[in-house]
């Protein structure tokens, strides 16, 4: 599972001053008095027998291959998460089943980005006043180019028609380089444009870019934030999907791959440089930053007209790849087979002494056992349970994402460019973490939310059907009888782990998910997070449960009923 990202944190800040959304607490509520509505199907023996199959001992074997340190914690990309797609592939092809990637494989290959800052080419000044990139501003956007203009101000930067807001208003930003508080497209507080008509409003760096603007200079309100991670992205590359990036529709996979970034060459400026840039000004640079911070509107100006900023920003681009492993049993019944239940988990990690990575003593290599090597290893042996029959009505898709600890790439790669009909999934069950457990008497505060033994987070069921949390409660109650914990199925939790998992971009695309996770421990992306750690035999209580759910979905006569959406405000990352 990904840590809380920049925006995440943001948002979580935002959140936390709106009020409870006090239906969702009521539902969480009802959830635990929801009882066992429908009994498990007469293909219930067949099911737990099948289910037996899935074994603690296999399930050690498997995960302490891939959580060695010869996966070198399995980073995206990475040669050791390739050499791990390649283990996954080569169990998918012993169990027979129908490769689901790219033109007959089980590789779905993802292309990526590497773009990394050329220090000597990237420069900006201010008449005859020169910056530094690194102490005076850092590049903020992906694009290369160069610029030079005369300066304005334009505050916050958005122009929504049917709420009056016109930041622009009065001024001409044609051939300028516009000063804007802000990340350029995220709206300030209480600007939602949320269900508004796109030709309602234009965020800041649409409208500079259709009006003629050269360049941006942007404040963001995490300004400190930006400029501590910021400095990461001068001694390192950045990595990005390419085809997220480029495709505005989801069509043409060629022309999206070699488009390069369009836009405005963007950057964000130093206190030092604000206060170059603002010397004089009705507004000085310390008062712009701290309206800049705090999200107060301030009205936008022209600077003095003798202020001409230049700016040269390089970067330079290479190519990388990763892939998500995909599979498919299909179904028996010659109708049913065209939908199916979709498992998933990812297979990367946060690999070897990286940011994310908390070294411990020597050891930086962070091993991802529990996260998401249980996950991995609970799909191989499901697929490989499934394989040995019956075969469900249902065909069941099996993926394995990458590039989930960068942001959930693979599953939105897989979501946007799916190689089956999306629509036609019925469910999707993601796992990620559910091989630890809390021992008794462990009083580790980093072990607070640690699920015990015979314990698991269930996320997200009733969000958008309540078929399907019906049917997981009903599975459970009449087989392992686990505990199900609803503690995170809140949409305002301030932990926010609907949205950090793959799962997420399967809801965004209205399948409905449910998500299984044991809760943060103390080897949490640590590279204490290890095999000999794991709690095998939780491991496989939780994925034949699992199982089971996967193998009811995909017998049930009717798909569950998808009953509610998520409110949009709840689904912007
Ligand atoms: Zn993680």
């Amino acid at each position: 599972m990904r840590r809380l990202n920049l925006t995440g944190l943001v948002l979580v800040s935002l959140f936390l001053a709106l009020p409870l959304h006090a239906p969702y607490a009521q539902q969480s509520q009802s959830v635990r008095v929801a009882t066992a509505a429908a009994a498990p199907s007469s293909y219930f023996d067949a099911e737990r027998s099948a289910a037996d199959r899935i074994t603690a001992d296999e399930m050690k074997e498997i995960l302490y291959y891939i959580a060695s340190d010869d996966m070198l914690g399995r980073d995206t990309p990475s040669p050791g998460l390739d050499k791990t797609a390649q283990y996954i592939a080569d169990h998918l092809k012993k169990f027979k089943l129908k490769p689901a990637g790219d033109r007959g494989t089980y590789f779905q290959h993802i292309t990526l980005s590497r773009t990394q800052v050329d220090r000597e080419n990237t420069k900006v000044s201010l008449g005859d006043k020169a910056f530094k990139v690194g102490e005076d501003f850092l590049p903020f956007g992906r694009v290369s180019g160069d610029a030079e203009g005369q300066v304005v101000y334009a505050g916050h930067g958005w122009v929504i028609n049917s709420k009056n807001v016109n930041a622009y208003d009065g001024l001409d930003v044609r051939d300028r380089v516009v000063v804007v508080s802000g990340d350029g497209t995220t709206p300030p507080q209480g600007l939602s444009v949320e269900n508004l008509p796109s030709a309602d409003w234009e965020s800041p760096v649409s409208y500079a870019q259709k009006h003629g603007a050269k360049a941006l200079v942007l404040i963001p309100r995490n300004f400190e934030r930006r400029w501590r991670f910021g400095a990461n992205a001068l001694t390192r590359p950045i990595l990005t999907v390419t085809r997220l990036e480029n495709a505005a529709d989801d069509e043409d996979e060629d022309e999206a791959e070699a488009a390069p970034p369009k836009g405005l060459v963007e950057i964000l400026p130093s206190r030092a440089m604000l206060s170059a840039l603002f010397a004089g000004e009705q507004a000085d640079g310390a008062r712009v930053l701290q309206a800049s911070i705090a999200g107060e509107q301030l009205k936008g100006f022209a600077l003095a007209p003798s202020k001409l900023l230049s700016l040269s920003v390089k970067l330079s681009v290479t190519e990388a790849s990763t892939q998500n492993v995909v599979a498919v049993l299909e179904g028996k019944d010659s109708t049913l087979k065209k939908e199916y239940v979709a498992l998933g988990a990812h297979y990367d990690h946060v690999g070897t002494n990286n940011p994310g990575c908390r070294p411990v003593g020597d050891d930086k290599i962070c091993n991802g056992a529990d996260d998401d090597g249980s996950g991995t290893t609970s799909l191989i042996t499901m697929a490989e349970a499934f394989s040995k029959g019956p075969r469900p009505k249902r065909s069941i898709l099996f993926v394995w994402h990458a590039g989930e600890e960068k942001g959930l790439w693979g599953s939105e790669y897989f979501t946007r460019f799916p190689t089956i009909p999306l629509k036609q999934v019925v469910a999707q069950l993601n796992i990620d973490m559910i091989g630890r457990s809390k021992k008794a008497g462990d009083t580790n505060p980093a072990n607070r939310m640690l699920t015990g033994p015979d314990e698991i987070y269930v996320i997200g069921s009733r969000m958008m059907s309540d078929e399907l949390a019906d049917k997981n409660v009903a599975v459970n109650s009449a087989y392992l009888n686990l505990k199900y914990n609803y503690h995170y199925d809140e949409p305002n939790d301030p932990e926010r782990l609907f949205y950090r998992s793959d799962h997420f971009n399967y809801a965004k695309h209205g399948v409905p998910i449910i998500f299984f996770f044991d809760g943060v421990h103390e080897d949490y992306h640590r590279p204490t997070d290890s095999p000999d750690k794991i709690d095998y035999q939780k491991m496989q209580s939780v994925a034949r449960t699992i199982f089971i759910l996967a193998s009811e979905l995909a017998n049930a006569p009717t798909r569950p009923v998808v009953d509610k959406q998520i409110p949009a405000e709840q689904m912007a990352r």
